[in-house]
């Protein structure tokens, strides 16, 4: 794959690191692992669940709230940052961190995947991405100068190289092929770019689709360029599950331990915990966030649809013994909101959204420091019994693709 790169690895210069990776302690029988990454905004324990704030917030919550869930790292739109406020206030005000009073940590995406999800006309080139702004229709060009140039002005802590998405269904191979070899050499130009690595950690993006010996090639390319983390990307496409655990599982095998391994675009909680299991640290994912405004909030026995008629008198808490700001009950100091509360809200008020919004960032970080606790303690695969009786009633009645993927790493939840 040399004659694909535009320079020898072993030829450029060692990158800067601007976090330190603590690996705590990796689980005795499955791939997991517990670890603390140190960025330049706090230390953010390992596994974790980072919320979206697409437009520099979450969706209604405001900073003091969503600190309030335990949130050390959130995740900024570079595309969205990019067209408004743009990058000249975003350097006349600092950066990021400073436009929204946020002081603990933000990873930023590279723009690429949102124009090329978003806008239907966008092409992608050797150069770049070219497409017409939604603003006035003129034709823009992201390059992967360019868009390290914005992250570096948006301040973030953790900076994603411009990659070459295709979709993980794709049967055009060749495409595959050639969006993968893309990535490793747009990479080399956005370290070249980078011009605040002792501040901004910037991480590769594995590619290669659903094809294994791609993804194989992709990581030995990647890892030689010694980035602080590495992340693997284009999943959660509408591939099968089944692939979707081969592909992480198979790059996880190849990765160096002491860097952290972000697996981009997973929510729920299920895929989570398969995640961790497999093997990587970190994710993201708007869904737990979107699918609150929609009524529906995400606990430990599966996503309840409030906005059913069944809950119109149902007092609970929207989830029994959960500590978040919304179920907590007023007397220790939360709002004690109950289910039938959010099912009256659901339809026509948008603080409804605001408090499931809560509750499910609450509920999924919690649930990856559950999953932390279990790996440190050397109790995971026990761990990983009791989440998947309480979500599927039975854990012998989880999906197959979930029973195949533990059962690759030594865990049977078939047995007792
Ligand atoms: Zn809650």
């Amino acid at each position: 794959m040399s004659a694909s790169t535009s320079a020898s690895p072993a030829a450029r210069k060692t990158m800067p690191s601007a976090l330190t990776f603590d690996l705590h302690v990796k689980c005795s029988t499955t791939k997991a692992r517990a670890s603390t990454l140190h960025l330049p905004h706090g230390a953010v324990p390992l596994p974790i669940f980072m919320p979206v704030a697409t437009q520099a917030s979450l969706k209604g919550l405001t900073y003091d709230q969503l600190k309030q869930t335990g949130c050390m790292l959130c995740l900024n739109n570079t595309y969205h940052l990019g067209l408004k406020p743009g990058q000249a206030v975003l350097d006349e005000v600092g950066g990021s961190h400073k436009l929204q009073g946020w002081d603990r940590n933000i990873l930023t995406d590279s723009g690429g995947f949102q124009m090329v999800s978003l806008l239907e006309l966008a092409t992608v080139t050797e150069e770049g991405v070219r497409f017409l702004s939604p603003h006035d229709g003129s034709p823009m060009l992201l390059t992967p100068e360019h868009s390290i140039s914005l992250q570096n002005s948006i301040g973030s802590d953790i900076i994603m190289q411009l990659d070459d998405v295709i979709a993980t269904t794709s049967p055009d191979h060749a495409r595959i092929k050639e969006a993968m070899e893309r990535s490793v050499r747009w990479l080399d130009r956005c370290i070249d770019a980078h011009k605040n690595p002792e501040k901004q950690n910037l991480f590769c993006i594995i590619q290669g689709g659903l094809d294994l010996d791609l993804r194989k090639k992709c990581c030995d390319e990647m890892v030689a360029r010694d980035t602080p983390g590495i992340a693997i990307g284009g999943l959660s496409g509408g591939e099968a599950k089944d692939d979707f655990c081969k592909v992480v599982g198979t790059c996880t095998q190849l990765l160096p331990d002491h860097k952290p391994r972000y697996v981009m675009g997973v929510g729920y909680p299920e895929d989570l915990i398969v995640g961790v299991t497999l093997g990587a640290d970190m994710f993201d994912c708007v869904w737990p966030t979107r699918t609150a405004r929609f009524g529906n909030a995400v606990t430990p026995t599966g996503t309840l649809n409030l906005r059913h008629k069944s809950y119109a008198e149902d007092f609970a808490p929207v989830q029994d013994g959960c500590t978040c700001a919304c179920c907590r009950p007023t007397n220790q100091g939360g709002l004690g909101i109950t289910r039938a509360y959010i099912h009256h809200l659901a339809s026509k008020e948008t603080v409804g959204a605001h408090l499931l919004t809560i509750h499910n960032v609450h509920y999924l970080l919690s649930l990856m420091g559950s999953a932390r606790q279990a790996i440190l303690e050397d109790q995971f695969p026990a761990f990983l019994h009791k989440f998947f009786g309480d979500l599927y009633g039975d854990k012998s009645k989880s999906p197959q693709w979930v029973i195949d993927a533990l059962r690759g790493v030594g865990v049977d939840l078939l047995s007792d």
